[in-house]
């Protein structure tokens, strides 16, 4: 049977959640409360069901699920108040505004027994998809260092995105989907973070961040995120023992470059702007493979899929509490590290 979930919060990323649920093959839209009327009556123009108040939106006895799609600081309250209801909670990312909020959404959690997780929905990117894929084949042997980024060139939104004290800024934007992210690919004890912030359109939150994160075996996970950014960089960019791979940008397939033989006999230098160099000489193909990977079929809906079928015990959360735990821990980290201006120890929990 379909679960029953109920939104709160039906700004930008609440209409997109109404929308997954309206065509799920496992759960089903009993309605949803806004505390803005405006966003209430725009439901109900579209044929859905608003809630007058937030307690009869989650008191509902028919509902399985309840979805907290609100600003970054008000997801505790409402988090707490629906798994203290007994139901099974999804909370948009990136969790809340500290490891402490975000613990006390994982106790009630524990003492409803009720499911609670976060919409790490950037897990189903097809870009990140295909960057793994090259990673876990193990072909390119060990990673040295993974770059990801994103860039644009609007600045940061100017609604509450743009205001500290409802979480704002591009660290818990799109920073928290970056590093869940290169935790994954990356998957071994950090041992330090370091951190910066820009600030070319705000100057009360960070508009862009540049974060990089030491893993124990030596490897680096590179994290940036820019939105003064006219001119793109590559979404990842990955250095390994036996070869490189870039993904340019989500719309494009990965190219791998695979080191066959290191030792290339006499290099022959060649001409590089005014002067000469065998050091940067490309590689030919006696030495290296270069070839495209495919980017891999994703469906992000996978996330509902799952996350129903953990209420049933028939699979495992895929977002677990102790992965969502180590990216609030990095992005406190970070918090720090910009603060200090220095290198911040990392005592993981891996
Ligand atoms: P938004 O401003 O477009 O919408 C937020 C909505 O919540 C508004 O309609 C507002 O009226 C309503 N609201 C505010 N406080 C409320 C309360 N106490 N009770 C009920 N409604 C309340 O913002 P958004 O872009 O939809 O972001 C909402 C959340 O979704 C944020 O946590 C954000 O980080 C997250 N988000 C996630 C993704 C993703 O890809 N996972 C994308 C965008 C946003």
């Amino acid at each position: 049977m379909k679960k029953k979930v109920v939104i709160i919060g039906y700004g930008g990323q609440g209409s997109w959640h109404a929308a997954q649920i309206q065509k799920s093959d496992v759960a089903e839209l009993l309605g949803i409360y806004d505390i803005n009327p405006k966003r209430s009556d725009l439901a109900k123009e579209k044929g859905i069901f608003s809630y007058d108040t937030l307690d009869d939106a989650i008191n509902d006895p028919a509902s399985d699920i309840v979805v907290v799609v609100t600003p970054n600081d008000s997801h505790k309250e409402i988090v707490v108040k629906a798994l203290a209801a007994g139901k099974n909670v999804i909370c948009e990312k990136p969790a809340e505004m500290s490891l402490s909020a975000l613990d006390e959404m994982i106790d009630a959690s524990n003492r409803s027994g009720k499911l609670f997780t976060i919409h790490h929905n950037r897990r189903w990117d097809v870009d990140y998809l295909g960057m793994k894929q090259i990673i876990q084949s193990g072909k390119l042997g060990d990673v040295i260092c993974v770059e990801s980024r994103i860039h644009g060139s609007r600045g940061i939104p100017s609604d509450w995105r743009g205001m500290k004290e409802h979480g704002g800024g591009m660290l818990y934007d799109w920073g928290v989907h970056l590093i869940d992210q290169m935790l994954q690919l990356i998957p071994q004890k950090i041992t330090s973070v370091f951190c910066t912030f820009s600030h070319i359109t705000n100057k009360e939150v960070d508009d862009g961040f540049k974060l990089t994160i030491n893993f124990e075996s030596g490897a680096v996970g590179y994290v940036e995120v820019g939105t003064y950014n006219f001119i793109a960089m590559p979404r990842f960019y990955m250095l390994a023992k036996k070869g490189s791979a870039i993904i340019t940008d989500w719309k494009e397939k990965a190219k791998v470059v695979y080191c066959k033989h290191w030792y290339e006999g006499d290099v022959l230098p060649v001409q590089a702007a005014a002067g000469i160099t065998k050091t940067m000489a490309p590689r030919d193909e006696i030495t290296v493979d270069t070839y495209e990977v495919e980017r891999p079929v994703s469906d992000v809906h996978d996330f509902y899929r799952n996350f129903c079928a953990a209420i049933d015990g028939r699979e495992k959360q895929i977002v677990l509490h102790s992965e969502i735990r180590r990216v609030m821990m990095v992005i406190e980290a970070a918090f720090k590290s910009v603060q200090s201006g220095n290198t911040v120890e990392f005592k993981d929990i891996l």
